[in-house]
């Protein structure tokens, strides 16, 4: 057992199926102990004949599978709950540099002895051929020689983190995160707001060169990986890699302009009202998050503990199925929600494959964005034990444009519930900001996913053309905000971009998910039981469908043109004129 596994918040947990396959004692972090059940499972798919020993066979792989993804998410949980810890770092690391690049290319294998497999043919079609696509796709797109490349691409995406994790500023006489530092920027006093704003700023454009210089190598890697894998450039690499066989990069442009004439209008007019109801001549980037009738910014609870129990009312009012899930996750201790020094920014939530249960993961600090990254973190975790009992380890979590319909659909339906945290009057607040935040949020996708479009299909690109690049975008989504005198946090507002470092395109599918999810919450204010009857028979199909069969399950249209977007707006804009000023 390595030094910094004790620093998980929880128990170990057993798998949910007793093992078939992998040893009981296997060491998960010790090649030599997992070498062998390669060798074994690549021996073992020939005499396989029947199409049923073949999907035999396939469950040992996925059991292995499981097996090593939830010895690298314990890991990567441990680093991330605590960054300036040098144990659960060598422990992680030492898991992407000598575990994955050597199980990459024999999955790689496995994948092709069952594509090149005679038995491969006489499966069900029905229950196979999500599968099948994907491991040809896999099989397509896979060269050894980029194996250490993305070796190296993670070891960048930890330093991000680490670098972003350790930044601090002195405000009020102590030293704070600049994830802390966020909360100012919802209080009534604007000089408070602007000092906040450009100390954090200020602290992060300090590190800029090392942003770029970051970004720069792994821009470089990922040409080289696409160019490996023979295609022209990152982009077209990325839609098959992500599994994208459903939309094509020319539907996200037509999506960046629906955004653009639909959405920006709506953005502005917000804006405009904003300005008003402050008595400003122009808003300024600190005044975008503090009430507009300038109200102290809301409190929902003080300490994690008040937060997960008001979130389990909710849960409570909305479906006792759902109820009963996130009980398990507290009973089990599957949530480290506060904020505190040495933690990796954001939230996520990621699933222990093996024990099949979910974790959630936050930097809370008594914000009501703190409420909505429960919901949505929650809904995540209710698609994990959903679909727990698919035997597939591949058909236990769905593609992200589908994920992301579970997460933020449960944030529009746990907000019918917000009075757990808040009296009539500031629970309608609360809903007005989660609505304009959704208002918000389309332009900001367009200008991350545009953004990215730009910088892979510009292979060489310098420095100075990418400043313009963005600026170009800023100017198309940012709204009528007036930075003058700080140009320079403008031009480089991507830097805090987590995904444009870590997860490169992963963000349209936000946008996509965010109108499933608004469907699903149109659906709910019709017939709520029916709606969220819908929701679980989606959740509980996990990747087992092509996307746009997942969105049918529950009762949504995959699509994200203009007809789509167009009146999901005026929803929005509709639900936000009835909560009134
Ligand atoms: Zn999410």
């Amino acid at each position: 057992m390595l030094a910094g596994m004790n620093l998980l918040p929880f128990e170990p947990q057993p798998p949910f199926r007793p093992r078939a396959f992998v040893p009981e004692k296997t060491d998960l972090g010790d090649w030599s102990q997992i070498e062998p059940l390669f060798d074994k499972l690549e021996s073992a798919a020939a005499p396989a004949r029947a199409p049923a020993e073949l999907e035999r066979w396939l469950l040992d792989g996925s059991e292995l599978t499981a097996a090593l993804d939830e010895e690298f998410t314990r890991r990567h949980i441990a680093m991330t709950c605590h960054t300036d810890n040098a144990g659960a770092e060598t422990a992680y690391l030492r898991f992407i540099e000598e575990i994955e690049p050597r199980a990459k290319p024999r999955q790689f294998k496995l994948a092709r002895l069952f594509l090149e497999h005679p038995a491969r043919a006489g499966l069900s079609q029905e229950r196979y051929f999500v599968f099948d696509r994907s491991a040809q796709a896999q099989a397509d797109i896979f060269r050894p020689e980029n194996v250490p490349l993305e070796t190296e691409e993670a070891r960048l995406s930890q330093q991000y983190q680490k670098l972003m994790g350790s930044l601090t500023v002195k405000f009020q006489g102590e030293e704070k995160t600049l994830v802390q530092m966020g909360r100012y920027q919802e209080e009534p006093d604007r000089a408070l707001r602007q000092e906040a704003w450009e100390l954090t700023t200020r602290r992060r454009l300090q590190e800029a060169d090392r942003f770029e210089e970051l970004f720069e190598q792994m821009l470089k890697l990922r040409e080289q990986i696409a160019a490996n894998a023979g295609f022209p450039n990152y982009l077209q690499y990325t839609f098959k890699a992500r599994g994208r066989f459903d939309y094509t990069p020319e539907d996200c442009r037509k999506f960046h302009k629906a955004i653009e004439s639909e959405v920006m209008p709506v953005l502005r007019g917000l804006q405009a009202r904003r300005r008003e109801k402050l008595g400003l001549k122009t808003l300024r980037p600190w005044d975008l998050s503090v009430d507009p009738s300038n109200l102290p910014p809301l409190r929902p609870f003080d300490d994690v503990e008040v937060l997960s129990a008001r979130a389990q009312e909710i849960f409570n009012k909305l479906d006792a199925g759902l109820a009963g899930d996130f009980r398990l996750m507290r009973e089990k201790n599957l949530l480290d929600l506060a904020n505190r020094k040495g933690k990796a920014p954001g939230g996520y939530q990621s699933t222990l494959a093996e024990s099949r249960l979910p974790f959630i993961f936050m930097n809370a600090v008594g914000m009501q964005r703190d409420v909505e990254t429960i919901l949505h973190e929650a809904g995540h975790a209710f698609h994990a034990l959903a679909a727990r009992e698919k035997d597939l380890y591949a058909y236990r979590s769905a593609p992200i444009e589908f994920c992301e319909v579970a997460s933020m659909s449960m944030e529009l339906l746990g907000n019918e519930f917000i009075e757990t945290f808040y009296s009539t009057d500031d629970a309608r607040r609360a809903r007005r900001k989660h609505l304009e935040g959704i208002v918000d949020i389309f332009p900001w996708i367009a200008t991350v996913d545009a953004f990215q479009h730009w910088i892979y299909s510009h292979p060489g690109h310098a420095r100075g053309e990418r400043r313009l690049a963005w600026l170009e975008l800023m100017d198309r989504f940012g709204g009528d905000v007036d930075w003058s005198g700080h140009e320079q946090a403008r031009a480089l507002l991507w830097h805090r971009q987590l995904h444009i470092f870590l997860h490169p395109f992963y963000y349209v599918e936000y946008g996509i998910a965010q109108l499933g999810a608004l469907q699903v919450w149109r659906n709910a204010k019709k017939d709520k039981a029916h709606a969220l009857q819908a929701y679980h028979r989606a959740l509980a199909l996990g990747g087992s469908r092509p996307l746009p069969k997942l969105f049918e399950a529950a009762d949504c249209r995959f699509d994200f043109s203009r007809q789509t977007v167009k009146p999901l707006v005026r929803l929005v804009q509709n639900e936000l004129a009835v909560l009134g000023e």
